[in-house]
Formats: C-alpha cells, structure tokens, sequence
C-alpha cells in the first residue's frame, strides 16, 4: 500500500449536491438551488463539474456556472435544457427538490470578477452565457461597487430573456449599470431595443472606450465569443482585458 498518498484538493473531489429549490427562470431554463456541506465558497465567474450516474452506470458530466454570488450563503446554477442534451435535460427538466447528484468545484481562476479589479466593466452575454456574468453582477451589488457597468445581452426572444426582472432592477439602482437587450429572433410589437446579432456597430456604440481600459468578460455559444472578442479587438481592446468563456457544443 502506498503511505503517500494526498488527497486531492477539496475543489476536485466529488460530493452530494442536493436539491433545494428550483426556479422557473424562462420556458427552456431553470435556476436549482443547491445545498453541498461545507461548501469552501467561490468567486464570481468560477464554475462546477456535475456528473450523473443512470442505474447501468453510465456517467455524464458537463460543467455550470455558479450563478450565486460569493457571499450570499447560496448556490445557484442556472441550467438552459437543450434539445437531445444529456445532462441539460436532466438539470433543467426532470430534477427535484430533494434530488441529489455528484459535484465538484469551484473551478477556474481566469474568468472571474471582484470589486477589488480596477476599471469599468464591460460584459457581453448570450442566451445562457448571461451565467456567470450575473454572478458578477450580483456580486458587484453585494458589494455596493460603483464600478461603472454595462451589460450586452443577446436573447433570442423577450421570453427567453434570463434574469430579466433582476436586471431591470438592478440597472435601475443608480450605481451606474447599463443593461442593452438585443433579441435575435422575435422582437415583440413596439420593441425599441436592439434587435440583430452582436455586431462592431453594437459594440462599439455600447463598450467604454479603449483608453478608459475596460475589463471585458464575454460568455455564451463559441461563434458569438469569438466575433465579439474579434470585434472587440479591432476597435482597439487590449487582448489581456478581454476574457472569454465558450459554453458549447461540449463534444461529450
Ligand atoms: C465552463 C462552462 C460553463 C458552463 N455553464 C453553463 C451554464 O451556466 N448554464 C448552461 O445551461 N450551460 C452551461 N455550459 C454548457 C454545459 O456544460 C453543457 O454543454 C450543456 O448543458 C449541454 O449539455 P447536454 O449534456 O445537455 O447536451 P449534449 O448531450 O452534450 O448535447 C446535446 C446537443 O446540443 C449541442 N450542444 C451541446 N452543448 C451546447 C451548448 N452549450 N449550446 C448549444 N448547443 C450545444 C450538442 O452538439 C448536441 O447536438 C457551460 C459550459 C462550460 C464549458
């Protein structure tokens, strides 16, 4: 038997999450309220690994976003079901209150946010990707930072808007966040926002300016990422500010 054997760190160990609430955030996408013992806290941006095990003992295992703000005593993912999606189907359908399932985490230490970071913050979402950018959002709010912010947000239809209400709020705090809504595919009668694909003309009429060194935390489908990170970097971003986060296809 080997004597030297460490354990691996406490964020790559699986353990129980359990089930405590599940909100209905949009027709296609759920918030679960999660209870894990002695969860060691996170920072804004981080994710988890979810794995699930059928009866055959096949496992799957995608990662989530912490939607829960470091602090707030929750743990929030918020899950988009996907059609066919494995994992998603599961999260965002046919979970419970009382469900438990295997989790590991809080992992990443790139894509994360604090009040503590100098600069305006810039964030550009899509669909789900609004995940982990709300985390940074509800801890800049927890925080009470007056870190000038702007949010734009792709979403394909009014409905599919995730965390709507909460947005509205919290862009109408006067603690300087701007929220720009784009829809993509329906726009309902009388809708004044934006309503095409993210675009150079968008972002450059909603970014702060390069000279004030925005930090820049963009999320959702790779295709979205990466013209926004291009774009981004053609009107004169330093790359190092810009973060990227590619939520799928996962390829599992
Ligand atoms: C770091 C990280 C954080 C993530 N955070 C979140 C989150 O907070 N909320 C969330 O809903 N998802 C998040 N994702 C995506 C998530 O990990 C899964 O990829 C997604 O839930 C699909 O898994 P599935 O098993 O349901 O689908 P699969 O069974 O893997 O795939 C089903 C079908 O959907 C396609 N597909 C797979 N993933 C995507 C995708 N993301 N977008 C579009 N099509 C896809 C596949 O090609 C396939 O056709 C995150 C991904 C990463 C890498």
């Amino acid at each position: 038997m080997n004597n030297n054997f460490v354990a691996p760190p406490r964020r790559l160990q699986w353990v129980t999450a359990r089930i405590t609430g599940v909100i209905d955030e949009t027709p296609r996408v759920r918030t679960l309220v999660l209870d894990v013992t002695d969860w060691p806290g996170h920072k804004a941006g981080q994710h988890v690994d979810v794995r699930l095990t059928a009866e055959d003992g096949y496992q799957a295992q995608r990662s989530y976003s912490l939607a829960s703000a470091p602090g707030s005593g929750k743990l929030e993912l918020t899950v988009e079901m996907l059609p066919d999606g494995e994992v998603s189907s599961y999260l965002a359908g046919d979970a419970r209150v009382g469900d438990t399932f295997e989790m590991r985490g809080p992992i990443g230490g790139y894509f994360v946010w604090s009040e503590a970071l100098d600069g305006p913050l810039f964030l550009v979402g899509g669909g789900s990707g609004i995940v982990p950018l709300m985390a940074m959002l509800r801890q800049r709010a927890a925080s009470a930072s007056r870190t000038p912010a702007t949010l734009l947000y792709s979403s394909r239809s009014i409905a599919d808007i995730i965390y709507r209400a909460e947005l509205e709020r919290l862009a109408a705090d006067g603690s300087g966040l701007t929220v720009v809504h784009t829809l993509t595919r329906e726009m309902p009668a009388g809708w004044s926002g934006e309503r095409r694909r993210i675009d150079l003309a968008m972002l450059e009429q909603t970014a702060f300016a390069p000279a004030v060194s925005p930090r820049i935390f963009i999320c959702g489908p790779t295709p979205l990422v990466e013209s926004a990170a291009r774009g981004l970097r053609d009107l004169g971003h330093a790359a190092q500010r810009i973060k990227t986060e590619r939520f799928g296809p996962s390829g599992k």
